[in-house]
């Protein structure tokens, strides 16, 4: 294994992400400092967190008690659903960067559309994250769990697409209509869950093409991730599995793991999280 080959793609930005990183939804401050230190230790360089994690500080920790310099590390945080009115998007922003120890992040996110919400003005926020853009305190700012007419609203209004769209995706649920819209877009694809959470492991095609490569499950499923050109950024706390996943790029999925894998989608019924047209948790 070697953390050096992990690839990065460009952004409309102009500015490159690391094509796999480390996701940090559901790990517990008491975890945190830990696995990400240990994340970083093996080599990954791209973390990523949310306010809604209650995290960013544990994160922004593991990060200065790494030595890494802040400007190898891409770094990716998300505006809470509370927080979607500019002010208390500008306010929650400038929390993020101090519990992130940091005077900017790499990418920043409007976490869900809340289209039933703020009376369904998610383009204000939208415009208020420009801003950060703008003044250099997000290299690049993108959206998350958004729907293609949520995508083309922002294009109408504001003239602006998002750089990065980061959508659940994983061999159930392969969103696929939504990636052809990304490509024709310029919107880099981000898959959240890539490993469904974890229920895909049992398949018997995943399991049968993990013997067949001699790989384990998981990372067949990842690999068939990043064969397809996602960024993803799987979560796990045990060292173990945290180096396994990190071992996806020393081997290539066969014709026929591909097509077993392509064949395991099962549209809307294939999702694991929540729709977004309807999401309304604040
Ligand atoms: P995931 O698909 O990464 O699965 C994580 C689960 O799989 C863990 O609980 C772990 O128990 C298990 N696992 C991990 N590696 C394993 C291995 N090698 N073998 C066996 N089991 C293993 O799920 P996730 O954490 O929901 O998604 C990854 C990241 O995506 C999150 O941490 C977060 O950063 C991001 N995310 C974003 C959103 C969003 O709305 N934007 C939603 C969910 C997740």
């Amino acid at each position: 294994m070697s953390a050096l080959s992990i690839p990065t793609l460009e952004l409309s930005s102009g500015y490159q992400i690391p094509q796999f990183g480390f996701g940090t939804y559901k790990i517990s401050a008491e975890d945190c400092v830990d696995a990400v230190k240990y994340a970083l230790d093996l080599g990954i360089r791209h973390i990523d967190t949310a306010q809604m994690y209650h995290n960013e500080a544990e994160v922004g920790c593991a990060i200065e008690e790494s030595g890494i310099p802040r400007e190898e590390i891409f770094l990716t945080t998300k505006l809470n659903n509370d927080k979607h009115l500019p002010e208390d998007a500008r306010q929650s922003f400038a929390q993020s960067l101090e519990d992130l120890r940091t005077d900017y992040v790499d990418l920043f996110l409007i976490h869900w559309p809340l289209p039933t919400l703020y009376g369904g003005d998610f383009v204000q926020t939208w415009r208020t994250l420009l801003e950060f853009e703008q003044e250099g305190r997000a290299r690049t700012v993108g959206v998350s769990n958004f729907q293609i007419p949520h995508l083309e609203r922002l294009l109408k209004e504001t003239g602006v697409m998002p750089a990065v769209n980061q959508v659940e995706i994983h061999p159930h649920f392969a969103n696929n209509q939504l990636r052809a819209f990304h490509r024709e877009h310029n919107i880099l694809t981000e898959a959240w869950s890539p490993l469904a959470r974890g229920t895909i492991f049992g398949d018997e095609k995943v399991l049968s093409a993990a013997k067949r490569l001699g790989k384990t499950p998981a990372q067949v499923v990842l690999r068939w991730g990043i064969e397809r050109g996602d960024v993803l950024f799987p979560k796990s706390v045990t060292p173990e599995r945290i180096q396994e996943n990190l071992d996806i790029f020393d081997f290539q999925l066969d014709e026929q793991t591909k097509v077993d894998l392509d064949s395991l989608d099962k549209g809307e019924d294939g999702r694991t999280g929540s729709h977004p047209d309807t999401m309304a948790l604040l």
